[in-house]
């Protein structure tokens, strides 16, 4: 089986969150069985230079009324073949989306250029599947039916609040027929919405976990497509992430100042040291992740007066200029046992795990989450509300029944509840070898991306037999 696996982002060229994780993982771990593609946009902040890569084919594409100059390069790397496309208008950018305003406005010709590559590169070539992510490659699922590509879609979503919705005067300059803008395809309160491509036109939709697949279908997480979703919930399940447990592996990880041996808490202290915090002896408290209200970190912002009353450290790390970074940095000011890493830092993110006692998650919504995960195989426990994937791979200390994956569970999320689970987890660390054992149970779970890419190519297989029957 040929697959072609498209994302807008991917791990170690460019990241901004759990889509590029993923989109490296995920194509890895398939290419143990099947021939793999990763298709990625080539992009001028990307540590590998064009010159260091074969320069594969170079295309024009034309709509909209003008002509594209597209090449493609490729590189290859852990058994896959790696595909950089490359285009000016999608690669000579210093950032991967940009900020709100005129710089994201343009996004919808990147991406639907980007998408149109895709289809392009995919006529060539013979491939039985594409796979594609979220709403920069959802158009692709459009153009491959236009041009009747034999190769079956998958449609993946990561994240639904993010959907790629456009003004509706720029269909035709991103060469879409306005025979597509109605409601049961691309139209959306009368503007233009990528994500709605994907779902409509693709022969299968997947989402990042069970429960997230099942969140979606309600008003409360649908975003607005929860009806629309519902249209098309025969072809829509839900497989939840994995991590690279060889990138995310304590034993090996080279970003760490100390690799773990047998001692978990020799491990935590020694990756602590670096970090400058003070007073060792307290638990610490992490939250990683980008600075807005689906993570929850407001609330953790709002909490901080309590926070500092407690025996804790607590360290944020994450991105933002907005008001919650403002509240971090002014807490991270007043308080003592309250830091707050402004900014992007994997180097940073990967020792906070292994230092961590206990990572703090408390998302509105979570279609799956990575950073649990990677807590937990670095023996810090979760301390999670129980929404999407979260639910999905973290269950309650307590629950017997349960195979894997525990942390502390909030079951509604409010700011009282919150501070109750923080201080739950601070009797529990009293209890040492209680917490260990929690830690150890969880370090030899299975997280990694082995079993959901079976679950992935079961699907293509199951879309492989539709087409031939
Ligand atoms: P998202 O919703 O942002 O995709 P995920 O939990 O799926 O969240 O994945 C987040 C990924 O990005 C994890 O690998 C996490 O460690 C990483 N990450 C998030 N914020 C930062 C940061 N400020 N610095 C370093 N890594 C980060």
């Amino acid at each position: 089986m040929k697959i072609l696996f498209c994302a807008s982002e991917a791990w170690p060229w460019a990241k901004s969150g759990g889509l590029a994780d993923v989109a490296y993982a995920l194509p890895k771990a398939l290419s143990q069985s099947a021939g793999v593609t990763l298709m990625i946009p080539w992009y001028r902040f990307m540590q590998v230079a064009l010159e260091s890569l074969e320069r594969l084919a170079d295309v024009t594409l034309s709509f909209g009324g003008h002509a594209y100059a597209v090449t493609y390069y490729r590189q290859q790397k852990e058994g896959m073949e790696v595909l950089f496309v490359y285009s000016e208008l999608l690669s000579e950018r210093d950032y991967l989306y940009g900020p709100p305003g005129t710089a994201y406005e343009e996004n919808d010709l990147r991406f639907a250029l980007f998408s149109r590559a895709i289809v392009a590169f995919a006529q060539s070539a013979r491939y039985d599947i594409l796979h594609l992510n979220d709403w920069h490659t959802a158009l692709a699922a459009l153009f491959a039916r236009e041009r009747g590509l034999s190769a079956k879609t998958l449609f993946t979503i990561h994240n639904l609040a993010f959907q790629g919705v456009f003004a509706r005067n720029r269909l035709e300059l991103l060469g879409i027929d306005s025979e597509y803008f109605h409601m049961e395809a691309l139209e959306f309160y009368g503007r233009i919405n990528f994500m709605k491509a994907g779902i409509a036109f693709a022969d299968a939709v997947t989402t990042v976990s069970p429960t997230y697949a099942k969140e979606i279908l309600t008003p409360e997480f649908g975003c607005g497509l929860e009806g629309f979703l519902r249209k098309h919930r025969a072809k829509l399940r839900g497989i939840r992430n994995g991590i690279d447990t060889d990138v995310f592996d304590p034993e090996h990880d080279k970003m760490l100042a100390c690799r773990l041996k047998r001692s978990l808490r020799r491990f935590k202290v020694c990756n602590r040291k670096p970090l400058q915090i003070a007073e060792n002896t307290l638990p610490l408290f992490i939250f990683i992740g980008r600075m807005t209200e689906q993570k929850g970190v407001d609330l953790l912002a709002s909490l901080c007066g309590e926070l500092a009353q407690l025996p804790l450290i607590f360290a944020f790390l994450g991105d933002g200029a907005g008001e919650i970074s403002r509240q971090l940095e002014a807490a991270d000011r007043k308080y003592g046992n309250i830091h707050y890493f402004r900014g992007y830092d994997e180097r940073l993110a990967h020792r906070l795990y292994a230092a961590a006692d206990f990572l703090v998650m408390p998302s509105r919504f979570e279609p799956c989450g990575l950073n649990q995960m990677i807590a937990m195989r670095y023996g810090t426990l979760p301390i999670v509300h129980k929404t999407g994937g979260l639910a999905d791979t973290v269950h309650a200390i307590d629950n017997k029944e349960v195979a894997c994956g525990r942390g502390i569970v909030i079951d509604k999320l409010t700011p009282e509840d919150l501070l109750k689970a923080i201080r739950s987890a601070l009797a529990l660390y009293q209890k040492r070898e209680r917490l260990e054992a929690l830690n150890r149970f969880n370090m030899a779970c299975d997280f990694s991306f082995a079993g959901p890419a079976e679950a992935y190519l079961a699907c293509y297989r199951a879309l492989q037999r539709k087409k031939r029957g």
